[in-house]
């Protein structure tokens, strides 16, 4: 049997998911051709990929950096067209000859191509979490209406998605709950009254996963799995009351789901985002990632426990944002994101991106956004309230 060739842009392909992507798609030459990739500033990783994979376009976010990926892709000889801005990112993830779109920007930033992807009917793998935290329903009404398909990539979704039975019109009778398992990050045993000390390097340095700068501190401060269960609210369409947190140190399980009767299937595997990454690529075939095996023999315990809310004040939100107003989710993300900036960025203790992120949330009122519009003018009060709030509380 021939397999038509899966075209796809890579949005965010100079990150820590963009590589792992190229890196599965490298694998397979006979399923997948890169069409477009993205990236924010980094010229000369963009012009590597682009020697590699040879795409018909590449993004980059200024002109400034555009301009200097044309002159070196002139130097090599290279037909790669580059385009640049928000609009061009839009562009690249609705081209009709597109396929799939690999959705891995970080933060609220990827959300107008995540939806440009999504009306135009194409395979959307979700990485970028922040879009769905932002966009809630008004996301899953693009995909719905735009005919796409949506597939998560988020560890933790991609093995509640695999856990499911393929026909979503049967999940909401048959799932009880989907507990989410978390590693607890680099400060899972730190007493609680020593965060206030903790550096960007310190947070940065998680115990089973490489990731990018924001989701490795929003794993130190649990915020991640924050996001990560407002994203499974969205994704499984559970209700929060179904959903459950609990730490597993060996991020050996990625989460599972308990169904009605009881039974509870999870899946397994060694950290590594190559298997969510191909799992959606080539959902529902599977194929190669490229990662380690599993050795049973090898494992030693699976450890599980209950999170401290003492250390980890901020999971709570995602319940509580969830049961507030609609656009109550896109404030909290709003928040997070200046908070953490100011934290990488040394203006901001630790233990106060929580401060941030609750006091914001108490400030801004969050309607109910019905437009891309509306969801961008929220995601805008809530980041400058957020950074009056830093102002208040910068080191
Ligand atoms: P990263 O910081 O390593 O990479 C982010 C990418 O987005 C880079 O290519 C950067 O150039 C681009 N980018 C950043 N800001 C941009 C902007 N304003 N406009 C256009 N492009 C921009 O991040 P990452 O760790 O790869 O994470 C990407 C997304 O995937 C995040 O939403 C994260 O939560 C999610 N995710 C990551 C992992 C992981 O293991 N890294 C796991 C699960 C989910
Ligand atoms: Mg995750």
């Amino acid at each position: 049997m021939t397999i038509p060739i899966q075209r796809v842009t890579v949005l965010g392909s100079t990150g820590s998911i963009g590589v792992s992507t190229l890196d599965v798609i490298a694998r397979h030459p006979d399923r997948f051709e890169v069409f477009a990739l993205s990236a924010a500033t980094r010229v000369d990783e963009m012009l590597a990929q682009c020697q590699r994979f040879r795409p018909r376009f590449a993004v980059m976010a200024s002109d400034a950096h555009a301009a200097q990926l044309a002159d070196a892709l002139r130097r090599h000889e290279l037909g790669t067209q580059v385009l640049r801005g928000a609009d061009a990112l839009e562009q690249i993830a609705a081209h009709e000859q597109v396929d799939a779109v690999m959705a891995a920007i970080v933060g609220a930033a990827g959300l107008a191509p995540c939806l440009a992807a999504a009306r135009a009917g194409k395979r959307l793998l979700l990485a970028n979490k922040e879009a769905l935290v932002v966009g809630g329903e008004f996301f899953l009404s693009a995909v719905r209406e735009g005919g796409a398909t949506l597939i998560p990539i988020d560890s933790e979704h991609s093995a509640i998605f695999q856990s499911l039975p393929e026909d979503p019109r049967t999940w909401s009778r048959r799932i009880d709950k989907i507990i989410l398992t978390a590693s607890g990050g680099p400060f899972r045993t730190r007493a609680p009254g020593t965060l206030c000390d903790v550096t960007p390097e310190q947070a940065c340095a998680h115990p089973n996963w490489v990731m990018g700068r924001k989701i490795s501190v929003d794993s130190a401060t649990m915020m991640n799995k924050a996001l990560e269960v407002i994203e499974a609210r969205f994704l499984f369409g559970v209700t929060p009351d179904q959903l459950e947190v609990v730490i597993h140190p060996q991020s050996v399980i990625h989460s599972m789901v308990q169904f009605t009767d009881g039974s509870v299937i999870a899946q397994l595997g060694t950290p590594d985002m190559r298997v969510p990454i191909a799992c959606g690529l080539a959902w529902p075939e599977r194929i190669e990632s490229g990662a380690q095996r599993l050795d049973f023999r090898q494992m030693a315990a699976l450890e599980f426990e209950a999170p401290d809310d003492e250390r980890f004040p901020g999971l709570s939100l995602a319940w509580d944002s969830l049961r507030a107003a609609p656009g109550t989710p896109a404030v909290l993300n709003a928040a997070n994101e200046v908070a953490v900036e100011a934290f990488l960025a040394r203006r901001l203790g630790f233990d106060r991106i929580h401060t941030v992120n609750l006091e914001t949330l108490a400030r801004v009122p969050a309607s109910n956004p019905a437009s891309l519009g509306d969801l961008l003018a929220l995601d805008e009060a809530a980041r400058a309230c957020a950074r009056q709030v830093v102002n208040q509380h910068a080191l």
